[in-house]
């Protein structure tokens, strides 16, 4: 159905339900959103609209997977339907995020929330949503007795994870409806508070949220510390690292992430001489 209607982008399908983004011309991602609006399997399906200037993927992948989102919990995994923490609008969240006795957690990856996040959220420094529950252990004490909200990008990730902070014991569990993306667009709250730009898995990288005075950038170019929210690829295709770099710096270190990525691409250029010789 994606391809007839000239559709591109990366969606997950699972029983516990589908999980995706799609770009196209507006007649075609209008006719995408009737068309699982009518169908009894996604029925009342929530839909994020974002305008784009073109195609933001390269091409249309459709997965098949055990589970939408996973928390590596194998067996003793469960699905959000059976248990879930309870949903704040934008401007429930706003309002709850000045309380006291409040903690706040991204449940987004490292390189997610170095681009932007809440002022004054905790961010574990994780790579994978699985390592989630890890971190968790380790910082129950801070998390004890506290009103826990959590947020994530689309708020999807939040379904299963605030469940999971359940299952563990913890008592008063929030999570973000609709998660960063639903906030920014929320006329109401503007996306006050949130610092930087918000992380998004296609061209774009990053979207803006913060639409008040406070907006600014949080992340910083690795070569020059400077302030810099320019995602870039490493130069060097064994590392392909992203990272932080500035317009300046990169023309500078050629978009090497490090000097040893730099030198290691030297060598390797070195030798490829060596054999066409
Ligand atoms: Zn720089
Ligand atoms: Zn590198």
């Amino acid at each position: 159905m994606c391809e007839r209607l000239g559709l591109r982008g990366r969606i997950l399908i699972a029983a516990e339900g589908i999980n995706g983004t799609v770009s196209g011309p507006c007649a075609a991602t209008e006719d995408y959103m009737r068309i699982l609006g009518d169908d009894a399997r996604t029925q009342g399906m929530e839909f994020k609209v974002d305008e784009a200037e073109g195609h933001a993927f390269p091409r249309m992948n459709v997965r098949l997977r055990e589970e939408v989102v996973t928390l590596g919990l194998a067996e003793e995994d469960f699905s959000p339907a059976e248990l879930t923490g309870e949903h704040l609008s934008p401007v429930q969240w706003r309002e709850m995020m000045d309380q006291k006795d409040v903690v706040m957690i991204d449940a987004r990856n490292d390189y997610e929330w170095e681009l932007g996040h809440f002022e004054g959220a905790l961010l574990p420094p994780v790579q994978n949503f699985r390592e989630l529950p890890e971190w968790v252990e380790l910082h129950r004490d801070e998390l004890e007795g506290k009103k826990i909200l959590t947020y994530c990008t689309g708020g999807i990730r939040c379904e299963k994870f605030s469940g999971f902070l359940l299952r563990e014991g913890f008592k008063d569990v929030f999570q973000l409806d609709g998660g960063i993306v639903s906030y920014g667009k929320d006329p109401a709250v503007r996306g006050e508070k949130f610092a930087g730009k918000c992380y998004v898995f296609d061209e774009r990288i990053g979207v803006e949220v913060n639409r008040t005075e406070g907006a600014m950038v949080v992340s910083h170019c690795v070569h020059c510390g400077e302030p810099c929210d320019r995602y870039v690829n490493c130069g060097w295709s064994s590392c392909n690292g992203q990272h932080f770099c500035c317009e300046l710096c990169e023309q500078e270190v050629m978009r090497y992430c490090s000097r040893a990525c730099g030198e290691a691409a030297l060598v390797s250029l070195a030798a490829e001489a060596n054999e066409s010789d």
